[in-house]
Parts: structure tokens; C-alpha cells; sequence
């Protein structure tokens, strides 16, 4: 086999997004035989005992890494966390219910426009006004709410919940680009989605945690397939499940464990992310675009002051091979994704890339 190595580099995107290089590469040697069968993982089936211990760990991985006790299933479903926007509150919501939802950005907006189709939805709080450059808080939590739901972090502005509200009823938290990033309190949760492609593996898996004493209350017929009893019941397996997704997945859970665990996770999040925040606040030509309480450790968004010199910084950045810089289509100027498989070097090289920008521009 004649393979070019080419030169790996700093990938900054949104998602799909970076994964661990040791992840890539168990990943492609098992393209070529998984687990000493002779066959690549792309052509066994899902029923082999080979994949089924391999969809056993990514479950055993979750419930580790995360701390759920047995009132959690961890499902891998398909349809992205897009179709947990309908499934949360088509499983959840009776239709005289009502579903509080706090409005982040555009992925909280999408899915309170979902949950509107089953029931009630009183959206307790929302920074639309000021394009998500904040989150809201002081706001009141009915008692009788069915659930919360909540995004905890918010890709496309780079704002992020730092604490959970103290409250009974249960969350429902979109972490598709936070989960496994930081401990959090999981007896506040009834449910937490994510689709995989931002921190925790490849795009065409959806992880969902759900605490199954919440579900079957709508009296609402729903769909098989997209009960999540069916799921339940089936170990993720009533269909054909998105294997390899799963098993990138699950590789990147062993490589979070084997670093130290989300704890240890927390700690270079925050050293990278204040890395980055601290350039952008101390360089002349920079500036921050949300909220500094709210920053969020994922994405970093940022602007010039002078907007003028975007394409010029840009074609830095491509020289310096630091790639996905680019903001959002909705809030323009930069966006650097700093992911858990986001090593400190590259965000050094980011940082290396904007002080030389300054110091030729002075
Ligand atoms: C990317 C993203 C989504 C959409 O995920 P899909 O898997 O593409 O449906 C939803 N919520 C958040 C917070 C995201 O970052």
C-alpha cells in the first residue's frame, strides 16, 4: 500500500470536527480488519458479538464518564440531534402539558419550533433581541412544567451555560457540542441529546441519555421507531444502527477515559479556552462578541475591529495551516472550535498566528 502522510492540520471546525489522532488511526485499522475477523467493521453485522461488545462499551463508557445511575439509558439512535428536537417532546410532552424552553440561539430556536407540534411551550427566557451574545438568567421555573430544555452550549455564538438552574423539574439539555467536556450533576437531567459529530465522534450517531421513568406519560401513539421505549427495549438495536459512528464513538469515550476523564477534560478546556480569550482581549486588532461571563469554552467567537483586515488574517491563519476559522454565516468574524481532541499546541499556534498579525499591522 502506497500511503502519502501528509501533514495533519490544526482544525478549528465546528463540525464535523477534530478527533483524536490515536481515534483516527484504530479507526482505519479496523476498516481494514476489526477485532482480528479478517473482515472490515464496514461489512459485519451489527448482531456479531464483535459489535455488539463494541455498542456494550460505548454504553458502559457513557455511564462511567458521565456518572448515570440505573434510571439512565444511553441509546446511539440516527437522525441527529435535529430529530431529538420533535423525539424530546413527542415522548415527553402531553399535549395539555406545558414545555419551558430557554432560548439560546439558533438550535434552541429550531427546537422550540419542533416542540410547539405537541403541546404548550412557554419560553421562560431568550437572547434573540441581542443576537445570543449572552445567556439569559433570573428567570422563573413554573413548577408544573413538564420539562426545561435547555442548550448548554451554543455553537454558533460561543456562549455557554457555566451552572444548571436549581430547580425540580427536569432538564432536557441539547450537548451536542459540550458532553463529555466538563463533570456535570446528572440528577438534574432527564434527558441529554447530542449529535456526535462536535465533540464526541463522527457525524450519523445520536447519543441520548434519558431517564426512563419519564417516558410513556403523553398517552400520545408514537411511531415505533421513534419511541424511545423501542430503543430501550432493543439495546439501540431495533434497526440497523449507524456501527461505525458508534465505534469512532466509542473509541473517542475510551480516549477521554484514558486522559483522565471529563474532570481532567474540564481543566485543558479551560487552559485552552483562556489561552485563546486572553489574545483576543489583550491583542489591539481583537475583540470578543458575546457576553465575558457567558464565553463558552468550545467555540471561541471573535471579530476585528477593523473589519477590513478579516481576509488578510484569514490567509494567515491558511499559511499557519490553522483551518475552519471562519465565523458563523450569522455572526460573521471568526469562530475557533476548541474541542476536548483540541490539543493546547494548536490553540498556541492560533495565538502565534493573531500576535504576528498585530505586531505587522501596528
Ligand atoms: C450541530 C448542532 C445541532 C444539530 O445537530 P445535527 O446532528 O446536525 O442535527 C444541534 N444542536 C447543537 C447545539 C449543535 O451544535
Amino acid at each position: 500500500m502506497n500511503t502519502v502522510i501528509t501533514k495533519k492540520k490544526h482544525n478549528f471546525f465546528a463540525g464535523p470536527a477534530i478527533l483524536p489522532a490515536s481515534v483516527l488511526k484504530q479507526a482505519t485499522a479496523a476498516i481494514e480488519d476489526f477485532a482480528g475477523m479478517g473482515l472490515s467493521i464496514l461489512e459485519i453485522s451489527h448482531r456479531s458479538k464483535q459489535f455488539v461488545s463494541v455498542v456494550d462499551e460505548a454504553v458502559s463508557l457513557t455511564k462511567e464518564l458521565l456518572g448515570l445511575d440505573d434510571n439512565y439509558e444511553v441509546l446511539f439512535l440516527t437522525g441527529g440531534a435535529s430529530s431529538q428536537f420533535y423525539m424530546v417532546p413527542m415522548n415527553l410532552l402531553p399535549q395539555d402539558g406545558t414545555a419551558c424552553y430557554i432560548n439560546t440561539g439558533t438550535w434552541s430556536d429550531k427546537a422550540i419550533k419542533e416542540a410547539k407540534l405537541f403541546g404548550n411551550v412557554n419560553v421562560l427566557a431568550s437572547s434573540k433581541e441581542s443576537n445570543y451574545t449572552s445567556i439569559p438568567k433570573g428567570y422563573e421555573i413554573p413548577a408544573d412544567a413538564t420539562y426545561l430544555h435547555m442548550t448548554s452550549n451554543n455553537t454558533v455564538f460561543g456562549t455557554q451555560h457555566h451552572a444548571f438552574p436549581e430547580t425540580n423539574v427536569p432538564l432536557v439539555c441539547d450537548m451536542s457540542s459540550d458532553i463529555f467536556s466538563r463533570p456535570i450533576d446528572i440528577s438534574k437531567f432527564g434527558i441529554i441529546y447530542c449529535g456526535a459529530q462536535k465533540n464526541m465522534g463522527p457525524a450519523g450517531v445520536t447519543l441520548v441519555i434519558v431517564n426512563k421513568n419519564l417516558l410513556g406519560k403523553t398517552g400520545r401513539p408514537i411511531p415505533t421507531m421513534l419511541d424511545y421505549n423501542t430503543h430501550i427495549a432493543k439495546g439501540s438495536m431495533f434497526n440497523t444502527p449507524p456501527a461505525f459512528p458508534i465505534y469512532v464513538s466509542m473509541l473517542t469515550m475510551r480516549w477521554v477515559k484514558e486522559n483522565g476523564g471529563v474532570a481532567a477534560m474540564a481543566t485543558k478546556n479551560e487552559t485552552k479556552a483562556r489561552l485563546l480569550y486572553n489574545e483576543i482581549d489583550s491583542n489591539p486588532l481583537f475583540e470578543g462578541t458575546t457576553a465575558v461571563e457567558d464565553r463558552s469554552l468550545m467555540n471561541v467567537t471573535f471579530k476585528m475591529k477593523n473589519i477590513e483586515m478579516e481576509e488578510a488574517f484569514l490567509a494567515d491563519c491558511a499559511v499557519a495551516d490553522c483551518v475552519g476559522i471562519k465565523g458563523h454565516r450569522s455572526v460573521g468574524g471568526f469562530r475557533a472550535s476548541i474541542y476536548n481532541a483540541m490539543p493546547i499546541e494548536g490553540v498556541q499556534v492560533l495565538v502565534d498566528v493573531m500576535k504576528k498579525f498585530a505586531s505587522k499591522n501596528a
